[in-house]
């Protein structure tokens, strides 16, 4: 089989979005680029928990299916969009997470204000507007409003997490959640949170590389 160790992240990035609460029964997906440049991805509506690394869809860099024997996840046309525009990106994960989704309808903006977010991602996290699922448009909106974060909110829809590895884009997609919950319920407490500098934010989020760094060596 090939890309068995790509299509074993997969499956346990996939796991460990369920195990975080991200997502309910088969939603979301997750998908990775190859180093030839193509796209490995969840099948569509497909347990994850029962998920072989055979049962991933293959795709070239156009979103068009070359292997699997599976229907691929039906973003696969949004996603190919995203690695194509940002060869920056190696993994995505797409999550119907309910904390930050919720945080999406407070807010345009998830202003860095927390030392998670800030470290996992990247900064303050942009909200993407409406549009319906299973569209390209929700590659063409994550690419016009994730700037330079690990995610972006799609509003009244979930996140989109990306990373240059697996590993950074499911800890951005978990860390947001716990941000987001934090966040909520000290808004509904009636907090005003104040806005960091934007010298403290760079200071707290420290080299891009050493991050990287750091969360590849927790995988050892
Ligand atoms: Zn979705």
């Amino acid at each position: 089989m090939n890309y068995e160790n790509e299509r074993r992240q997969i499956i346990n990035a996939a796991l460990e979005m369920k195990a975080n609460r991200l997502i309910s029964l088969a939603g979301g997906n997750v998908s990775m680029r190859t180093e030839d440049n193509k796209i490995l991805v969840t099948p569509s509506a497909m347990a994850y928990e029962t998920m072989q690394p055979e049962d991933i869809c293959l795709a070239d860099i156009e979103g068009n299916k070359l292997e699997g024997i599976y229907r691929p996840s039906s973003d696969l046309a949004a996603l190919a969009y995203i690695y194509r525009q940002r060869p920056d990106i190696n993994a995505i994960i797409h999550t119907h997470q309910p904390y930050a989704t919720a945080v999406g309808f407070v807010t345009d903006y998830f202003e860095p204000c927390l030392v998670t977010q800030i470290d996992a991602n990247r900064g303050g996290v942009h909200v993407a507007p409406f549009t319906v699922s299973s569209d390209i448009g929700m590659g063409i909106l994550t690419v016009e409003h994730i700037g330079s974060s690990y995610a972006v909110i799609l509003k009244g829809h979930g996140v989109i997490a990306v990373g240059p590895d697996m590993e950074c884009c499911l800890t951005s997609a978990v860390y947001l959640e716990e941000a987001s919950i934090t966040y909520l319920m000290a808004k509904a407490c009636g907090a005003q949170i104040e806005a960091l500098s934007d010298e403290i934010v760079r200071q707290e989020m420290g080299d891009e590389k050493e991050w990287l760094e750091f969360i590849r060596g927790n995988r050892k």
